[in-house]
């Protein structure tokens, strides 16, 4: 059994906006499990209703036996959080937050220190600075000790990397591999596809819906169309064109190209394509066909 399970979990704000529709899955000890989906996808909501801070409408959710409407006290003491938004005292110092929170969780620097040491060991330089005035990769780095000074079970990240730097993005993902090799369970969301491989198994999330769960290599194996990438002088009027294209087709930008999956064989589609292209007046360059990222995946089962 997962050391997290939830059943049927629903969240509706006010009348109508439903932010989780019935979501059920469980995950297992000691797995980076990534929640990956844009914006408004409902991740902070699940991320509040895992850490006790928010009551669900209706289902369920049991971490380690405990129940989160019920048992939060409890759930409290045996998870971190870090949280979308900024979460430290910016007038206080790095070292006085870090003291701060585990004064809080009535544990103390000394004792975890291990558990922390390699990122600690980035902010010591700073430690006599306001939280406030640090760099946003550096502030996160001190939202993780902090989340982590009570040497949690389930350490719970709602977009740690958005907003932050490439290079620090890259390293944050390296530092939390470090965190689920001490033993600590990691749940993490991302709004970026490409990070969804850094996990060992991911749910996509569209409008409050599960929509795939497995491990990211699964979810691209499973692609079901034949992926090509076009570049054109005129993405949009290619994409307005495509409606009269014959065949089934998904096709969307990617940054500066265009991503169309057939769902007939090559031998079928990319003629008849090259054909409309021409009929259609579109001048292109490099149609060639490509492995499918989680993007591409998240994309064709989000519009089928
Ligand atoms: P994400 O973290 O993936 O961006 P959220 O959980 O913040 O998604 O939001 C999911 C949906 O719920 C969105 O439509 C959002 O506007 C709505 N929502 C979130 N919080 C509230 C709230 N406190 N009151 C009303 N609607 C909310």
């Amino acid at each position: 059994m997962g050391i997290i399970r939830i059943d049927n979990l629903n969240k509706t704000y006010g009348k109508d906006i439903q932010a989780l529709c019935d979501i059920s899955f469980e995950v297992e000890e000691g797995e980076v499990f990534g929640l990956v989906g844009p914006d408004g996808a409902g991740k902070s909501t699940f991320f509040n209703i895992l850490t006790t801070l928010l009551l669900p409408t209706s289902g369920s959710a049991v971490i380690m036996g405990l129940d989160i409407t019920k048992d939060t006290l409890e759930i409290r003491q045996i998870i971190g959080y870090l949280p979308g938004t900024f979460s430290l005292y910016p007038d206080l110092t790095v070292e006085e937050n870090l003291i701060f929170f585990a004064t809080m969780y009535k544990s103390n620097i000394r004792d975890n220190m291990p558990l922390i040491r390699p990122i600690w060991k980035q902010l010591a330089p700073f430690k006599k600075r306001r939280a406030g005035k640090l760099s946003g990769g550096m502030k996160q780095k001190l939202a993780l000790c902090c989340a982590l000074i009570h040497k949690p079970k389930i350490l719970f990240l709602d977009e740690p990397t958005t907003g932050v730097d490439p290079v620090s993005r890259t390293e944050f993902w390296d530092i939390l591999k470090n965190i689920k090799q001490q033993g600590i369970t990691v749940v993490v969301s991302t709004p970026y596809m490409d990070e969804a491989t850094r996990c060992d198994r991911i749910a996509l999330i569209q409008n409050g819906h599960i929509i795939k769960i497995d491990t990211p290599q699964q979810i691209i194996a499973g692609f079901k169309g034949r992926l090509f990438t076009i570049k054109v002088a005129d993405i949009f009027g290619l994409l307005r064109d495509m409606k009269q294209f014959p065949l089934k087709s998904i096709f969307y930008p990617y940054g500066e190209y265009l991503h169309i999956a057939f769902y007939d064989d090559e031998a079928t589609a990319l003629p008849l394509f090259k054909e409309f292209l021409q009929e259609q007046q579109h001048n292109y360059e490099g149609l060639e066909p490509i492995s499918p990222t989680i993007e591409d995946c998240f994309i064709e089962l989000a519009t089928s």
